[in-house]
């Protein structure tokens, strides 16, 4: 099958080019693959909100962009965060013309929420459903739009450069081209090859590595492990965000209710099993300082008093404002008999967010030609060594447009590659025994928890690569001997990403941001991005 513009993903950031090229370029297609139901993103769940200055008297973009910076510890790039700032209110506004819909004061202003490390009031927010009323929207939107086909469950495997035309490809190739992708069709368990002019990876992010995490089942970091394969660069995988406070349900299995750092932005108040407020020991901002230290500073006291969650205090709370801010939260809690007014809420850390992925130039350029990426699975240099909250719909959005701006240049001169051989499938056979890639799973996300969590050091990461080594190797062998199913091929993917974190955390011989290093505790004089 051949296409102009190939986009991998259907979140806020596969969306928004899609809709933004197609509607530039009516005679062509754009065809968007995912590999679930539409709408199944890390997109839908997002609940806080989008950080943006609308309000030019009490905010400024300075502020926003210091506010970044401080949280990047470092390592932002400061051009990426000053243009995702200044251009985030063109974009929000964008979003709402195509019908996303926020909440509003009774004078018609946006109502504005504030979560940790913001100075001001300034994420806009549709109750605490935001994600999945952008996603509804930009869904809505896309479905107008004749010249786009969206091809739901069908699962991309490997982005096709070069290599699948017999030359070696290494990581010093000088230039490495993509020409489009082999996927899973999950319909029809075959796999085609899909050629494109240009090719966009909007494939999410990576919480499935750990144990417990925020992210629904499709954040497996596939578009970070294809551009490995491919050998194109990565960047700063070792800055894994731990949200502070999901909701902790014991024997729980997948993804983890978040409690949004907005209710802390209303006046929620952590508290340990003595019932002290204890972040007055470890930060002056108290419940709303950055993620990375409420997330640490709950890792501590959870150790320190053996338990496994804490408490989020909003007994204060008024209960009409609370369901009215918070609807999701009140009835997700009272589901399993915790009724906010009366009860605390018990809240454990859980993997949330990647800060690092596939390097972009701040037009969304990979090093790969003709391949962009934008979202999650991308690292354009806003969030350093650690995202500020509610930043990362906002850096989708304009970094989608960007992508746009530039590939728009490039579609004159688009061609489709030739000679692109089909996947080779022979030889291989119905896997004998699922356990053998189920198990393999578990043990991963164990070790990734256990010895890669928040607080890492030396020999933690020296055995978790041990173990990674291994899984790796009878994964590879699983990959070649056996038929391809989902399951597999998120493992195979999963089992990278937890490689490039554990690397990316090895080379990283200090404590900056979201890494914290027991054995290397102060920040290096020498600042810089971990580029594997
Ligand atoms: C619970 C939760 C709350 C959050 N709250 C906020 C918030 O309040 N504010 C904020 O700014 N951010 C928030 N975030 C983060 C934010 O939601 C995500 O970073 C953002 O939505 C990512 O968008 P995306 O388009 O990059 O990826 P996603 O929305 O995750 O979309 C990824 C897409 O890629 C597809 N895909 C992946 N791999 C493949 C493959 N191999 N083949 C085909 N398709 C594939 C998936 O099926 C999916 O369609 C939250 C995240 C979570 C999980």
């Amino acid at each position: 099958m051949k296409t102009d513009f190939l986009v991998i993903g259907s979140g806020i950031a596969g969306l928004t080019y899609a809709l933004k090229i197609s509607r530039k370029y009516p005679d062509k297609k754009v065809l968007i693959m995912t590999k679930a139901a539409a709408d199944e993103t890390n997109t839908k769940y997002a609940q806080g909100g989008v950080a943006v200055v609308n309000d030019l008297e009490n905010d400024s973009f300075e502020k926003h962009i210091e506010d970044t910076l401080i949280a990047g510890d470092g390592l932002c790039n400061k051009n990426v965060v000053s243009i995702v700032v200044k251009e985030g209110p063109d974009r929000v506004r964008e979003l709402i013309e195509w019908g996303a819909q926020f909440d509003k004061e009774k004078d018609g202003d946006y109502k504005l929420g504030k979560e940790g490390g913001h100075s001001e009031f300034r994420i806009i927010h549709h109750k605490d459903i935001t994600g999945w009323e952008m996603e509804r929207a930009l869904l809505e939107a896309v479905g107008r739009q004749p010249n786009i086909e969206i091809n739901k469950h069908s699962f991309v495997i490997d982005i096709i450069t070069q290599h699948h035309l017999g030359y070696l490809v290494t990581k010093a190739s000088p230039d490495i081209e993509c020409y489009g992708v082999y996927v899973l069709n999950l319909e029809t368990n075959r796999i085609e090859t899909i050629l494109a002019g240009i090719t966009l990876l909007a494939t999410g992010g990576n919480g499935q590595v750990y144990r417990t995490t925020t992210n629904p089942a499709i954040a497996t970091g596939d578009g970070v492990a294809m551009v490995y394969r491919a050998k194109g660069r990565i960047e700063n995988m070792e800055f894994i965000q731990f949200h502070p406070t999901a909701l902790y349900e014991p024997g729980l299995k997948g993804q983890a209710f978040l409690i949004t750092e907005a209710v802390r932005g209303d006046g929620g108040i952590l508290r340990n099993k003595d019932g002290e407020a204890f972040m007055a020991r470890y930060d002056s901002r108290l419940d709303l300082a950055p993620r990375d230290i409420v997330a640490r500073a709950i890792d501590s006291e959870m150790k320190r008093t053996g338990t496994e969650h804490v408490w989020l205090d909003c007994r204060h709370f008024s209960k009409e404002k609370f369901t009215e801010h918070f609807p999701n939260i009140y009835q997700k809690c009272l589901s399993i008999g915790i009724d906010i007014a009366v009860s605390m809420i018990p809240v454990a850390p859980a993997a949330h967010y990647s800060c690092g992925g596939i390097k972009t130039d701040e037009w969304g350029r990979t090093s790969i030609t003709n391949l962009y990426a934008c979202g999650e699975c991308s690292s354009t240099g806003l969030h350093g060594a650690n995202r500020l909250a509610s930043n990362s719909l906002l850096e989708a959005m304009v970094f989608a447009h960007r992508c746009f701006i530039d590939v728009s240049e490039k579609a004159s001169l688009m061609q489709t590659a030739n000679g692109v051989p089909e996947w080779n499938a022979q030889g291989t056979a119905e896997p004998k025994e699922m356990i053998l890639i189920t198990q393999s799973l578990k043990e991963l996300q164990l070790v990734m928890s256990d010895y890669v969590g928040i607080v890492r050091n030396t020999v933690r990461l020296e055995r978790a690569l041990k173990r990674l080594d291994l899984l790796f190797g009878e994964t590879e062998a699983l990959y070649q001997s056996t038929s391809l199913s989902t399951a597999l091929l998120e493992l195979r993917n999963l089992i990278t990403i937890g490689y490039l974190i554990v690397k990316g955390a090895s080379f990283r011989k200090e404590s900056r941001g979201l890494h914290f290093d027991t054995d290397y505790p102060e920040k290096s004089e020498i600042v810089q991005n971990i580029v594997l």
